[in-house]
């Protein structure tokens, strides 16, 4: 199994790498980078901790592409929606796990997902895809007179807020409950805000040091309080799970599948 490497140099990138090294059948098949990168022209492997492989970055992800069977995408939402281009003129398999995404990219990798199997998940960890059923599962028994809010804090160097876990722990209870994500989102306070609506799914996104990702969705109701909490300490569980998935959407017929899907809970 050829496995590529997008976003190569990032912080994911280079845990893939490594994790793709250490997979058994797994091979690399390369790394790119944007076309500013400092990192074009180094040894991809030596990125992710390994020997010399006489693969250097390459910021031509169209060959990249064509020389794998699936591609491991963890950028930028631009970026994600052009390799999702490429997938699709290539057929090649694609695993994506950049988050921050727009309306509008997302409706993008909807359309482009039909000519590719592309696996995308805002969490790779097993853990978290667990929480997601079990946020689903409590919103339904509890109801509206618990008020669910979810907390998230990652570290300093994250871009967006709230992390995409939150938002797919946030639609997963509102699917739990049967209503429109949307309407009941509350992503920030800030000032005057009134009492708390009924129904309303808040956030809070804390920010700082090297924290991985801690989630926690709370159900506060009068008298009682439940919380279910996941706590990442390794971002290597995160690589782990986008290299099974790789493997598991190499190969499939396109379409959009989840990281439920790739771990047979859907
Ligand atoms: P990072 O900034 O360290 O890495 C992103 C890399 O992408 C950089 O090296 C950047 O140069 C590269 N890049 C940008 N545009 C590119 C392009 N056009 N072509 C090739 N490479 C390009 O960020 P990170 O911490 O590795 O996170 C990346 C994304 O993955 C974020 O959206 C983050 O939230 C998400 N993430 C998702 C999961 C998950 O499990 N789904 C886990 C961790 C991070």
């Amino acid at each position: 199994m050829k496995i590529g490497i997008v976003g190569c140099a990032g912080r994911m990138g280079r845990l893939l790498v490594a994790e793709v090294l250490a997979g058994p059948g797994c091979e690399l098949a390369g790394g790119s980078e944007r076309p500013d990168s400092p990192a074009l022209g180094q040894d991809v492997a030596v990125l992710g901790g390994g020997q010399p492989s006489g693969l250097k970055v390459t910021d031509d992800a169209r060959a990249l592409f064509a020389a794998a069977d699936v591609i491991a995408d963890f950028t930028m939402p631009a970026a994600t929606v052009f390799h999702a281009g490429l997938a699709a003129e290539t057929g090649t398999a694609m695993v994506i796990g950049t988050t921050g995404l727009g309306p509008q990219h997302q409706a993008a990798i909807d359309i482009l997902a039909r000519k590719a199997a592309v696996v995308q998940a805002a969490n790779m960890s097993i853990g978290v895809n667990l929480l997601l059923g079990l946020t689903a599962q409590v919103a339904k028994a509890l109801g509206e007179e618990f008020d669910i809010e979810i907390l998230e804090m990652h570290h300093r160097h994250k871009v967006d807020a709230p992390s995409g876990t939150a938002l797919a722990l946030g639609k997963a209870a509102a699917a739990g409950r049967g209503v429109d994500f949307d309407a009941v989102a509350q992503r920030a306070r800030d000032g005057h805000t009134g009492a708390r609506r009924r129904g309303d799914i808040g956030f809070a996104s804390l920010r700082g040091g090297d924290v991985v990702g801690d989630h926690t969705v709370l159900f506060a109701g009068e008298g009682e309080q439940l919380a279910l909490t996941h706590k990442a300490t390794s971002r290597a569980v995160l690589a782990k799970g986008a290299i099974r998935a790789a493997t598991w959407v190499a190969g499939r017929t396109p379409g959009l599948y989840s990281m439920r899907d790739v771990l047979g809970l859907a």
